[in-house]
C-alpha cells in the first residue's frame, strides 16, 4: 500500500494493546501526514524508554531510576507493602492518589492450569523484604479470581510467620492490569475496605 516501511510500521502498531489491523493503519497515516511533529518526537521518545526504564530491584517497578522513584522516596509509609499482580496495577493505584506505602509486584498470579509456581514470580524478594524491613502490614491487592484467591492465601500462609499482618483489599474489584478502569473513590474503598486474610 505504501511500501514495505509502511507494512512495518503499521504491523507493529497493530501489536500494541487496543490495537488493531485499522487502528493501527490511522495511526500510522496520521504520523506520516506530519512526520516531523509527530513521529520523530513518538521515536527519540520510544528509543529513550527503552534504554532508560528497567524494573527496579526492590520492588518490580519500572522507572528511569533504581530503586524505584516510590522505593526512594523517604515520604513513604515503609511499614506498608502493597503486592500487586502487574506494573499496570502499581500506576492504578499511584494514579488514584490513595496510597502511600511502598508496592511489591508479583508479576502474575500462581495457576496450576497455566503451571505458574512461586518459582516463576517475584516472592522470595519480598519474603526476604518483609522478614528484614520494617514492615508492619502486607496489604494483598490480588485479583478476585480462582488463581488470586489460591496466591492470596499461599502468600498469607508464608507471611504470617514472619509476624506481619496481612490483608486483602474489598472483594469485587478486579485486578491484573484492570485497575485502570476503577475510579479514585472505588481504589480509595477497596483499600479502606481491607480485611485480615
Ligand atoms: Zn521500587
Amino acid at each position: 500500500m505504501g511500501g514495505p516501511e509502511v507494512d512495518r510500521l503499521i504491523s507493529l502498531l497493530a501489536k500494541l494493546p487496543g490495537m488493531g489491523p485499522r487502528s493501527a493503519r490511522r495511526a500510522a497515516l496520521k504520523m506520516l501526514q506530519q512526520p516531523e511533529l509527530r513521529m520523530l518526537p513518538l521515536a527519540s521518545a520510544l528509543t529513550e524508554a527503552a534504554r532508560a526504564v528497567k524494573p527496579c530491584a526492590i520492588c518490580g517497578n519500572l522507572d528511569s531510576q533504581d530503586p524505584c522513584s516510590i522505593c526512594a522516596d523517604a515520604q513513604r509509609d515503609r511499614s506498608l507493602i502493597c503486592v500487586v499482580e502487574s506494573v499496570g496495577d502499581l500506576w492504578a493505584l499511584e494514579r488514584a492518589g490513595v496510597y502511600h506505602g511502598l508496592y511489591h509486584v508479583l508479576g502474575g498470579t500462581l495457576s496450576a492450569l497455566s503451571g505458574i509456581g512461586p518459582e516463576d514470580l517475584n516472592v522470595g524478594p519480598l519474603l526476604s523484604r518483609v522478614g528484614e524491613g520494617p514492615v508492619a502490614e502486607v496489604i494483598l491487592a490480588l485479583g478476585a479470581t480462582v488463581d488470586g484467591a489460591t496466591t492470596a492465601h499461599w502468600l498469607a500462609d508464608r507471611l504470617r510467620p514472619l509476624g506481619v499482618s496481612v490483608t486483602r483489599v474489598g472483594q469485587g474489584v478486579p485486578m491484573g492490569g484492570a485497575l485502570d478502569v476503577l475510579d479514585d473513590g472505588t481504589l480509595a474503598a477497596a483499600l479502606r475496605g481491607r480485611r485480615p486474610c
